[in-house]
């Protein structure tokens, strides 16, 4: 059942989390307890906060957060790795040319919104670029189709598979050509519903939304690309090898990033998994979807085939424009003070937009629709 005391939280990241989450992390800030913080071991007397990195109460959190992302979110063990590195997904911007990058080479990349644009500029320091398509001419309404085979001949091809900031989204993670490694930034979309994960050779998501907290990121590399010697040089702390070789111990990891990532992975797990979550999200982002197309003021901003189940983008635009600012601010305004939080859309797009990551109730999704229905009717 939601919490009724609490405002829905429609917050794109840091997001909203499972209350048990917020519970148990509580409590190993009290007190940690045995066995990677299992809820009926014993404390041992410690916050989380104060141990060492290196002894056995974290090392059984941090060996449990790898382990449960392999099997929840189901990436291959035998084929990839998990590390779980700091500097959020910005970084792996920077860590994925460092490492991927082969001189004579051009990378290749889908342009898909400000967070594709910004892994674009970061590339450029280590090659030359490529942009197979984009579709930054119509606001990112949609996710520019591609022919795979241009990428023939890149050092790696990036795909941005969720488009938090314009709400597009891949409808799986696509086939490549198989000599290009496969790049996916899937922050906030991780973990929403099966997907083809293993696909990608190398994958990242910022925890800041269906993961956990931010500062943390979770990596998944195919093994074959970790002591590539093909690699381009690069400082040690950036490179995949250094991290890999360490379990993501090489330098003081996030310990209470971790934590909370496996509590959230646990909560998964105990829901029933990403097929759970996955007909929860359809359920939420159809009944917002069906309002903004059934309606004659409020409209999605991505066009219908493109469209993200976590992260949507609306506007007012049905009202004159010499209104629209006021009836937006409006609407916000109200919306807040009924306890719908987060609506604001990016201040590069404005308008609204509702995150509504794993953890969001299907009740706040159908309050919010009652709520946007009795306001065109009064606007
Ligand atoms: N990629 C995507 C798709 C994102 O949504 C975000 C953050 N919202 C980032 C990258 C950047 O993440 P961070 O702030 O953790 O560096």
């Amino acid at each position: 059942m939601a919490d009724t005391t609490r405002p829905f939280n429609f917050s794109a990241g840091p997001a909203i989390l499972p209350q048990e989450v917020f519970e148990r992390a509580a409590d190993a800030v009290t007190a940690l307890r045995l066995g990677g913080h299992q809820a009926d071991a014993p404390s041992i007397g410690l916050s989380l906060l104060e141990v060492s990195h290196r002894g056995a109460p974290y090392q059984a959190v941090h060996d449990r957060a790898i382990e449960l992302a392999h099997s929840v979110l189901n990436i291959p063990k035998d084929t990839h790795q998990i590390l779980l590195l700091p500097g959020g997904a910005s970084m792996q911007f920077v860590m994925v040319p460092a490492n991927l990058s082969r001189s004579g080479q051009s990378s290749s990349f889908v342009e898909t919104g400000a967070w594709s644009t910004k892994a674009i500029a970061e590339a450029r320091h280590f090659g030359e670029v490529q942009v197979l398509a984009s579709s930054s001419e119509s606001k990112f309404n949609h996710i520019p189709s591609v022919n795979w085979d241009d990428a023939e001949g890149s050092s790696f091809l990036h795909v941005t598979t969720n488009n938090t900031i314009f709400g597009t989204e891949y409808e799986d993670i696509p086939q490549t050509p198989e000599g290009v490694p496969l790049v996916i930034d899937a922050s906030s979309h991780i973990g929403s519903r099966p997907m083809a994960l293993g696909r990608a050779a190398l994958g990242y998501a910022g925890a800041q939304k269906n993961l956990g907290c931010s500062g943390l990121c979770l990596v998944f590399i195919r093994r074959d690309l970790i002591d590539d010697p093909a690699a381009p040089s690069a400082p040690k702390f950036l490179k995949y090898a250094t991290h890999a070789k360490a379990n993501s111990l090489f330098n003081t990891p996030n310990t209470f990033g971790v934590l909370v990532l496996k509590l959230v992975l646990e909560w998964v797990e105990a829901q029933g998994g990403v097929e759970v979550m996955d007909r929860r999200n359809k359920e939420k982002s159809d009944l917002l979807y069906d309002t903004l197309d059934n309606s004659s003021l409020f409209a999605a901003h991505a066009l219908s085939g493109h469209r993200s189940r976590m992260t949507i983008p609306f506007t007012l635009d049905g009202a004159p424009e010499s209104d629209r600012d006021t009836l937006t601010a409006r609407f916000l305004e109200e919306a807040n003070d009924k306890g719908f939080q987060g609506l604001k859309g990016h201040r590069s797009i404005g308008g609204c937009r509702a995150s509504m990551y794993n953890a969001f109730p299907v009740e706040g999704a159908r309050a919010l629709v009652s709520f946007m229905q009795e306001f065109e009717r009064r606007a």
